[in-house]
């Protein structure tokens, strides 16, 4: 699933290749992907292509129709398969391409999701700031005193807090155990009995892996690409994600998998070791 370092990896390829454009035509060819009516997508997403913002997973293409009317914005979410690519408008249509954004300089924005978790929606300036506020501070961009009190007092479980969009935007399952690993930390540690030195490590650990995952265009496991249709290289870079059952580059000792509200999380039993007693 697309998270932060893959998400801003395709917000800088639209930047670069669609910015400055003008969205000229509209084809949904399934509603699915679509929050809202499909027909009133495809009549109000219109106009020139001046921005592109991102906060956590979400990324907002800032439209304008003119010098007089507000911008108006279309809302990405991947989800768990979506993909976007620009290509030339005559490239043959893959399979599971839902939605066409017609460019007047003969190419297009196509979104592609062959498991239809991801959504595209138009929306007002005040309706992406109601949806940009649901989410917690972009990751990155989060101080570590800020990040030492939001953690202060809470009683979950660190892994399952990262995961958390309304409190770290942009963080998912594959940063998340990597941060753990980095700063060595045990994924069911509470997330309020962090000292503030954990704390700030943690911080640290997220930030560096985020960014370092950014520099190779993120990670591929299966079905992410960038604008251009080429996969992240950061697979290979990943310590303990997927790795259940082999040495930790750190220490050897054998990678261990745990599942945590339904998700897998991977760590080292050596290097993040389980605080005995109270967490
Ligand atoms: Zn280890």
């Amino acid at each position: 699933m697309p998270e932060l370092p893959e998400v801003e990896t395709v917000r800088r390829g639209l930047e670069a290749r669609a910015a400055g454009r003008r969205i000229v035509e509209v084809e949904v060819c399934h509603p699915q992907v679509i929050a809202g009516p499909a027909d009133v997508f495809e009549e109000s997403v219109r106009g020139l292509i001046r921005r592109l913002q991102r906060k956590g997973k979400a990324i907002a293409i800032e439209l304008v129709l003119n010098d007089k009317e507000p911008p108006h914005y279309l809302l990405v979410r991947l989800g768990m398969t979506g993909q976007v690519t620009v290509v030339p408008s005559d490239y043959p249509l893959q399979p599971h391409t839902h939605v066409r954004l017609v460019l007047e300089n003969g190419e297009e924005i196509r979104y592609r999701d062959v498991r239809r978790f991801g959504r595209l929606r138009y929306c007002t300036a005040s309706e992406l700031d109601a949806v940009f506020s649901a989410l917690g501070p972009d990751a990155p961009a989060m101080t570590d005193a800020d990040f030492v009190a939001a953690l202060a007092g809470r009683r979950t479980p660190i892994k399952s807090w990262l995961l958390n969009q309304g409190r770290l935007a942009g963080v998912g399952n594959i940063y998340a155990d990597e941060a753990l690993f980095a700063a060595r930390i045990h994924p069911l540690t509470l997330a309020g009995s962090l000292k503030p030195a954990e704390a700030r490590s943690l911080r640290r650990a997220v930030e560096r892996v985020l960014r370092n995952a950014i520099a190779m265009q993120g990670t591929s496991l299966r079905d992410y690409i960038d604008i251009e249709g080429r996969p992240g290289r950061f697979r290979i870079k990943l310590k303990v994600y997927q790795r259940a059952g082999e040495p930790c580059p750190r220490c050897g000792a054998k990678i261990r998998r745990l599942v945590l509200s339904g998700r897998s999380s991977h760590y080292c039993p050596r290097c993040q070791r389980r605080r005995a007693g109270r967490q």
